[in-house]
């Protein structure tokens, strides 16, 4: 797609930091390195995000990143990954090409923190269970 950013780095026509690539993805570094080893899975077609793209290639992205996730713990020696995608905008995502995000781990100071807030009682769980089921 034109004027997506990750497109062209799929396409090589602007450079990245990749540490893996085959004919359905590639993986480079995250500019931002929230974390050392802070990395995207991206897939070389576009889509937008992970509810829009084709399943072969979703299933395919994801044994991507499990690889690369073992061998951040291997090669970096982080103690765990996180592993997600945004998928919206307001979901926080900002480029509209789907990838996932590997953060590596290494302690609780090491510059990454996913704060899951806790709304515990707020909701009539029955009730959204229902919502989500439709
Ligand atoms: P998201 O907010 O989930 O869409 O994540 C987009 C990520 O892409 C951010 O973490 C950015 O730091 C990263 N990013 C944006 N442009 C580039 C680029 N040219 N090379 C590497 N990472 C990038
Ligand atoms: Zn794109």
């Amino acid at each position: 797609m034109e004027n997506c950013i990750f497109c062209k780095i799929a396409n090589h026509e602007i450079p990245g930091s990749v540490v893996y690539e085959d004919e359905i993805c590639l993986a480079f570094l995250d500019l931002s390195q929230s974390t050392k080893g802070h990395t995207l899975v991206v897939c070389k077609d576009h889509y937008e995000n992970m509810l829009e793209c084709d399943d072969q290639v979703l299933t395919h992205m994801f044994l991507v990143a499990k690889k690369l996730a073992n061998q951040m713990k291997t090669n970096l020696n982080a103690k765990g990954v996180n592993i997600l995608s945004n998928a919206g905008e307001a979901a926080g995502q900002s480029v509209l090409h789907f990838h996932i995000h590997l953060i590596p781990r290494y302690d609780e100071k090491d510059g990454f923190d996913p704060v899951f807030t806790s709304h515990q009682g707020e909701y009539d769980l029955e009730e959204v269970k229902k919502q989500i089921i439709g």
